[in-house]
């Protein structure tokens, strides 16, 4: 009988793009206190108690990790925010070392727990940290005030923690500027971050005639005088187009 009580709202089985250089299988977990207006998985927001048919789901990601201990190298626990479920997923990485102890763990989180997140990392090895913006736009693209201090303070916890991990930036054209993303490239490399990624924004609802224009998603990439001065302020650069 498995000990957590993990909700886990979605699964990858099988993945060589969620955890660097590792063969993974990603674990979306329920719950997510903030509500980005670009955000692609709402129905993992909401939060809820563990259901049967949790349990169910996680014995069936158990058994199915147990056949695939060779194959993959790494769990990733995406979300959601995977922090709001901190004590399950410390229960889960045990009961999977049983079995799987080469296994490697991975967390992609918004920085929005500081305090669930400090509890985590001992057991994690490597880190996707969310940096949305700069502290003052937090709020437009996360609804919540205050979000961007916490995404900070989660980022002064990881670099003090001395684990891997990269900072990453959805190129959202609605709030963000190439100004903006080069003021997040500055501060972050400034704290001590080696890894930083632009990643793609995609419309939640690719017919809205409401989204902003091709041109102003795709511009971040194309301009090449802008990815030169961010790889000026951190070398270890990834445009996600
Ligand atoms: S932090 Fe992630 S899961 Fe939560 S609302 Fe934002 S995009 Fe969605």
């Amino acid at each position: 009988m498995a000990k957590s009580n993990i909700i886990i709202g979605g699964l990858v089985p099988f993945t060589t793009i969620d955890y660097p250089t590792k063969i993974s299988a990603v674990l979306f977990l329920q719950g997510c206190p903030w509500r980005c207006i670009y955000c692609s998985n709402p129905h993992l927001l909401a939060y809820r108690k563990p259901t049967e048919q949790d349990k169910a789901n996680y014995e069936y990601v158990l058994g199915l990790l147990k056949k695939r201990t060779k194959i993959i190298d790494a769990v990733v626990f995406s979300g959601g925010e995977a922090t709001s479920q901190t004590d399950e997923i410390i229960t889960a990485i045990e009961e999977i070392k049983e079995f799987a102890p080469h296994f490697k763990f991975g967390l992609h989180t918004n920085g929005c727990f500081p305090e669930k997140l400090a509890k985590l990392l001992p057991y994690i090895d490597w880190i996707g940290l969310d940096i949305k913006a700069p502290c003052k736009k937090y709020e437009q693209i996360t609804k919540v005030k205050g979000s961007g201090e916490f995404a900070f303070e989660a980022l002064d916890l990881i670099l003090k923690s001395g684990k891997d991990f990269e900072v990453r930036t959805t190129a959202d054209p609605t709030v963000l500027s190439k100004e903006d993303i080069l003021e997040i490239a500055e501060t972050v490399s400034k704290l001590g971050v080696k890894h930083y990624a632009v990643q793609r924004y995609r419309p939640v609802d690719k017919d809205n005639p409401n989204n902003p224009p091709a041109q102003a998603i795709t511009q971040f990439f194309t301009d090449k005088e802008f990815e030169a001065k961010l790889r000026l302020l951190i070398p270890n650069l990834e445009m996600r187009f």
